[in-house]
């Protein structure tokens, strides 16, 4: 998920893995040219690895690529959005808790992020799949402060208040909110309730995905209590016309 240069040539890897969630494992040598460790153990590669338990850190002896989902990494749009799967995934993970779905949902979503044809709607899919299965899925049925269910129509969203709010319990509070609109609201429950494939070929208005993305990414950073650090890189690249290749490969450090 991120990795760190040690020393001369080892380098300091932080691994999302399915039984221990995040650990934190060196590996020797891996910078040295001709390492045996180096080719495999990239960023956002899913790979099979042989750990050495120690008191403090681990190391990692034997490392195997599984999965270089080589369709993203000649893309820097794609790798953008990869690495922002990966923080999201790594920050709701926590050290020597098991991760199994979590695990599950970040290599599928890479898998699709090197083939789909709207990476933009991978990403609306993933981030509300990530919530959802973090025990964090916002309300999107009835309001989140009285619990009435919503009537159709425009309403607002509170990432403070975890989910849709209506209009008597708008005005309470001084919460920031978001606009939802009737078709905002419906892409919403659609993305909530269906697996990845199915909403690759959804249709989301200019609007809609603009009110989406900010709902989204608002109630990401509530519960993640911070900004996610790749967020404003992909705020930079988003408007790029064509992603063009990645210069140097995938190489940009942690
Ligand atoms: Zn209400």
């Amino acid at each position: 998920m991120r990795h760190l240069d040690l020393g001369e040539a080892d380098r300091l890897l932080w691994l999302l893995t399915p039984q221990r969630g995040v650990l934190r494992a060196t590996a020797r040598g891996a910078r040295k040219p001709g390492s045996k460790l180096g080719g495999h153990i990239d960023l956002l590669c899913y790979v099979k690895l042989s750990i050495r338990e120690g008191r403090d850190l681990h190391g990692v002896s034997q490392a195997d690529t599984v999965d270089a989902f080589r369709g993203m990494r000649t893309d820097i749009g794609r790798v953008s959005r990869g690495l922002y799967m990966a923080e999201l995934a790594q920050q709701v993970s926590v050290e020597d808790a098991p991760a199994p779905a979590v695990f599950r949902l970040l290599v599928n979503g890479l898998g699709w992020m090197a083939t789909t044809e709207s990476p933009d709607a991978l990403i609306r899919w993933y981030v509300l799949r990530l919530l959802t299965i973090t025990g964090f899925m916002p309300e999107f049925g009835s309001c989140a402060e009285c619990g009435n269910v919503l009537e159709p129509g425009d309403h607002v969203f509170s990432a403070e208040r975890g989910g849709l709010v209506c209009p008597a319990c708008r005005s309470q509070g001084s919460d920031v909110l978001h606009p939802a609109s009737l078709g905002t609201i419906k892409v919403l429950r659609h993305l909530a309730r269906s697996d990845y494939p199915a909403v690759a070929a959804l249709s989301v208005g200019e609007e809609e995905r603009r009110q989406i993305e900010r709902i989204l990414r608002a109630h990401a950073s509530t519960v993640l209590d911070r900004g996610v650090r790749s967020s404003a890189f992909l705020d930079e690249i988003r408007d790029w016309p064509e992603a063009g290749p990645v210069p140097g490969g995938l190489h940009r450090g942690s």
